[in-house]
Parts: C-alpha cells; sequence; structure tokens
C-alpha cells in the first residue's frame, strides 16, 4: 500500500525511457502545465541507452553525409532534419547551460583521405552553394571552409572541410543535469521498471506492467525507447543497430582537437581532453544489427588500423570501450505521431539524438496534452 501511494501512485503521463528524449518531454510537460502528475519509468539502474553512450558530437551536418542524403532524393525531409539539429542544440541550452554539459565549441571537421580526391572535389565544388543554402535555412554565414589536415596531424593531402558551428559534450554531464531538472520540477524518475506490457484499464486510462510486478496507472503514454521501441511498439519502422566506441591512453602533444567524420559520418572521433574517442564503422561489418551491447574484436581493429594509418604514427592502446544502441529506419527523420488515444511515440533518432533529441521530447510532449 504505502509503496502504491508513493511510488507507482498514478500519473497523468507516463514517459517509457530517461533518455533525452523523454527526459526533456517529461520537463516540456512540467513547463506545459506545472500541475500535471509525470513519471518516467526506466528500465536500466541509471538511464541505459544511446543517451549516455553516444559520442557527444553536437552537430548537425558533414558536407558528404548532406550532399549523400539530398542525392538520395529526400531534398525537403534533409532540409527539415537539418533545420531540427540546429534548432535543437540551441534549444537543449533551455534546459542545461554549455557549461554543465562542458560543451566546448571546438568546431566539426570531415576528413577526406587520398583515395576520396573525387569526393573531396565534389563536396568542396559545392560549398559556396551550401554555405549559401544554410544561409537562407539557418540564417549562418559561412559555415563550411577548409582547413589543412596536418595542423591536427591528420595524414592525408587533403584538406578538411570545417563546420565552425558544431561542438562537443560530455553526454553523461548532460543527462545528469536533465536528471537534475527534473527533480527539481518534481518529476518521478523510476529505475528498474522494465515496461513489460501495456493494457486498457476501465477504458479512460491505461496500466503498464514492468518485468518487477509494479504498475502504474496513466491517462497518456510516451514512448521515448529510441531503438528498443520494437518490444512494445513492434509496428513501427524501428532497426536497432549497434556501434562501438573507444577511448585511447592519454597521447601526447595530441593535436587532434575537434569533432571529425569520415566516409559520411560511418567513422567518427574527437579529442576527450587528451585522449581520441574513436567509433562507428558499423558499415564495414555484418554483426551490428543487433539490439544487444557489446564489442568485437572486428571492429575494434578497424578503427585502431585507421587511427594508426591517419591520426597517431605509432601504436596506441584503448583504455576505454562500450557500445551503444542507435535507431534507424527507411527515413532518417524521427517518428513523432500519436499512436491512439492514450500512447505517442517519439524515437527513431538515427545518430543524431543527441542535437534533436530536445525538439523530439518538446513535440511528443505537445502530442500528449492535444
Ligand atoms: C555509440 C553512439 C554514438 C552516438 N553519437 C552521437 C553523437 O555524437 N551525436 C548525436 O547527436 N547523436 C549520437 N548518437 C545518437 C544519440 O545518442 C541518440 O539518438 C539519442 O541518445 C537517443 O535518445 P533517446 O532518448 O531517444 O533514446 P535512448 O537514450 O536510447 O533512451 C531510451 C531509454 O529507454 C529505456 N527503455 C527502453 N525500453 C524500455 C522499456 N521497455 N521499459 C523501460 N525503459 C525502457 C532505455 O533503457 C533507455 O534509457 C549516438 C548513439 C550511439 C549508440
Amino acid at each position: 500500500m504505502w509503496e502504491q501511494e508513493v511510488f507507482y501512485q498514478e500519473a497523468d503521463v507516463v514517459i517509457i525511457g530517461a533518455g533525452i528524449v523523454g527526459l526533456t518531454a517529461a520537463l516540456n510537460l512540467k513547463a506545459m502545465d506545472p500541475a500535471l502528475r509525470v513519471c518516467i519509468l526506466e528500465k536500466g539502474h541509471i538511464p541505459t541507452g544511446a543517451s549516455t553512450r553516444n559520442a557527444g558530437f553536437a552537430c548537425f551536418g558533414s558536407m558528404s553525409e548532406l550532399m549523400q542524403d539530398m542525392g538520395d532524393g529526400h531534398r525537403a525531409e534533409v532540409l527539415e532534419t537539418l533545420q531540427m539539429r540546429y534548432n535543437g542544440l540551441l534549444e537543449m541550452r533551455r534546459w542545461v547551460s554549455p557549461v554543465k554539459c562542458q560543451y566546448e565549441p571546438l568546431g566539426g571537421y570531415e576528413i577526406f583521405t587520398s583515395d576520396q580526391q573525387a569526393l573531396f572535389s565534389s563536396c568542396s565544388a559545392e560549398m559556396a552553394d551550401y554555405n549559401g543554402l544554410l544561409k537562407d535555412l539557418l540564417g549562418i554565414s559561412d559555415t563550411y571552409s577548409l582547413r589543412d589536415a596536418s595542423a591536427f596531424g591528420i595524414r592525408t593531402e587533403l584538406p578538411l572541410i570545417y563546420n565552425q558551428y558544431e561542438g562537443q559534450l560530455h553526454p553523461g554531464r548532460l543527462v545528469t543535469e536533465l536528471i537534475a531538472k527534473a527533480s527539481q520540477a518534481g518529476i518521478r524518475i523510476l529505475y528498474g521498471m522494465h515496461v513489460a506490457s501495456i493494457q486498457e484499464d476501465a477504458g479512460t486510462k491505461v496500466r503498464l506492467s514492468c518485468e518487477n510486478g509494479a504498475s502504474v496507472l496513466c491517462s497518456q503514454i510516451i514512448h521515448a525507447t529510441n531503438a528498443f521501441s520494437n518490444q512494445l511498439l513492434g509496428t513501427e519502422d524501428v532497426t536497432p543497430v549497434r556501434n562501438q566506441v573507444y577511448v585511447t591512453e592519454k597521447i601526447e602533444g595530441l593535436k587532434l582537437k575537434g569533432c571529425f567524420h569520415y566516409d559520411q559520418g560511418y567513422i567518427y572521433l574527437r579529442n576527450v581532453n587528451d585522449r581520441i574517442l574513436i567509433g562507428g564503422a558499423r558499415n564495414q561489418v555484418t554483426t551490428e544489427g543487433v539490439e544487444t551491447f557489446g564489442t568485437t574484436e572486428e571492429v575494434k581493429q578497424i578503427l585502431q588500423a585507421f587511427l594508426e594509418k591517419y591520426i597517431i604514427d605509432h601504436k596506441v592502446d584503448f583504455e576505454a570501450e562500450w557500445s551503444g544502441i542507435i535507431a534507424t529506419g527507411t527515413s532518417k527523420k524521427p517518428i513523432i505521431k500519436r499512436i491512439d488515444q492514450h500512447q505517442i511515440a517519439a524515437c527513431r533518432l538515427g545518430g543524431m539524438g543527441v542535437a534533436i533529441g530536445s525538439i523530439v521530447g518538446r513535440e511528443a510532449a505537445s502530442l500528449a496534452l492535444s
């Protein structure tokens, strides 16, 4: 009885998942209506999705990725997502200051290796046009320009394409601060609550039942479960894909500062103080279409070989490694929609939830109250 009256008491809105989307959805709901009873159910003992396991790129678009997406014939969708990414990064500041999430405006860079001369030529030829496009779309000038790769210790003769408006942050601090803000706003967060099923309750409400036997009653549910959405929302177009991340030992005199993308962002690297974080390469192997965490020797070796060939001129060891699961689908746009009178889906954020998560959270909150 005591637990039922406090921890598991009825809520107006229950959010499944305490990642960036779940937390910002909850904060928006409370900002829209402070009297609302908002509860987040998280299956992990801490948030255990991509929000705490990502690379911390506060980025909105490398040239080759944008050009590829545009070329695929989804121009309107690409521009809409680009706008969401840029605005999402600004909107996140409403909840977390740059200082609190250790944001550093070091810029984003795209690396081109010698075998990518043709790709580099087409990107650099379109740079002025893309700068014009972003000026019209986002009101920002001279987004892209060329930089000398050797200034960062990168061994390629081709210049880097620099995006001056990008930066990097500490994902753990970002989520911790969102949790602190949620607690201050009176949002109830329950951990270890793996929602296993949802049933109608007397027609007007729904009950979420968890694997541990506990349940919570509510009127509205927001599914902020991203790559894990298939379990409860099996009909949506969400494909989980694992991404592995490795962090090197300290590197004396490291010149690489900022966020770097290679191969349309399939490989990404950044400095974390005087270490390098490198991740990705999921397109080069067949093992990553899974929903389970884990690292593999194959991916580790691809990333290590890339580092040693282009970035560091000696052998480096990794001191930390982990993986996270991203959500992909046939479209790069996130799913934000009402499913029925009680449920909203806010998921499939691809590899860009740091950027768009706060907007997805806000839009989901608006839907829950509409
Ligand atoms: C390795 C990696 C690197 C990335 N790098 C970047 C980057 O640099 N920049 C960028 O913009 N994006 C990046 N991303 C993507 C970004 O991290 C995600 O898009 C974003 O964090 C998604 O946030 P979310 O809140 O939607 O989902 P998540 O953070 O995945 O949260 C979903 C939550 O739901 C919980 N959950 C799931 N099912 C249930 C259930 N049944 N019951 C209860 N709880 C449940 C999970 O435990 C999880 O905490 C990266 C992702 C990965 C994996």
